[in-house]
């Protein structure tokens, strides 16, 4: 089965995005569980959580259509110490708080070295950090987003991840989003079914679908390699429709959060449309 969305607002309160996802006609969504730009907020309370979880049940979604996104803030390949200490309890927090809300995965964008320590550094403290994560809580898988490798960003290759999920020890609760934008961005080509077919079966030898907990459909505005991170609607950019008909129509992208990121909101609603028509759902 086949589960689109967006990545919707939860202003007001977190079981917000619940009726956010409804009204666009989603069967599945992302959001942050938090304020995006604050390190701490206040715990949630339990009337918050049960609010939540009802109206999730209500709606008919569940933990494996819920794809909730970290702060842009985290960086658990900070070359500082006292960066890396406030990233890592700062995504405990976070993890935890999915373990609050009956969620089962959490996306994050894995570091950025600054330009101050090497990569494979950087890449190190990731795993490390994700390990610490999974030690302190129960039942989240850490979703390791590739990224377009924008400024000193890494997970723009697909051995970025590789060498990340290496290292950490539970590898039941590691996992990886892919964004067509980021891959586009970072070099692999998915303009045509022969390039999907060749960009997928790279990340399945180099990472494996095993490991695929959910996606971000993007359309990307600057051309393939450009290592710049600028979303587009669908088919309104340099990927075009043929890759979103590829992943609606490919059984290696079922039963995973499909998640919409593109610019303008007003066309979620059709753009989930469209491809619930590829996908047949
Ligand atoms: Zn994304
Ligand atoms: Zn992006």
């Amino acid at each position: 089965m086949k589960y689109f969305g967006a990545h919707v607002s939860a202003q007001g309160g977190v079981e917000n995005a619940v009726k956010n996802a409804k009204d666009i006609g989603a069967t599945a969504f992302a959001l942050f569980t938090k304020n995006q730009r604050q390190w701490m907020v206040p715990a949630l309370t339990p009337t918050q959580i049960d609010l939540f979880k009802r109206a999730v049940e209500a709606a008919g979604y569940s933990a494996t259509t819920i794809l909730p996104h970290d702060s842009y803030l985290i960086n658990l390949g900070h070359p500082e110490a006292e960066g890396l200490e406030k990233s890592r309890e700062s995504f405990f927090e976070e993890m935890r708080r999915c373990e609050l809300l009956g969620l089962d995965r959490l996306n994050f964008h894995p570091g950025s070295h600054l330009k101050r320590i090497s990569a494979e550094e950087s890449l190190t403290r990731i795993a490390d950090s994700i390990n610490m994560a999974l030690d302190r809580t129960k039942g989240v898988t850490a979703v390791l987003e590739n990224t377009a490798g924008q400024g000193s960003n890494l997970g723009y290759r697909f051995e970025h991840l590789a060498y990340i999920i290496d290292r950490v020890e539970d590898k039941s609760r590691v996992g990886v989003c892919l964004d067509t934008c980021h891959t586009f961005a970072a070099g692999y080509d998915l303009r045509t079914r022969e390039a999907c077919d060749a960009t997928f079966g790279a990340f399945d030898s180099i990472v494996g679908f095993g490991y695929l907990r959910g996606m971000h459909l993007n359309d990307a505005l600057r051309p393939l390699g450009s290592r710049v991170d600028r979303h587009a609607p669908l088919g309104d950019g340099e990927i075009g429709w043929e890759c979103f008909r590829y992943i609606a129509q490919d059984s290696r992208f079922d039963n995973i959060p499909l998640i919409l990121e593109t610019p303008d909101e007003s066309r979620w609603a059709e753009e989930i449309a469209k491809l619930k028509e590829f996908a047949n759902v």
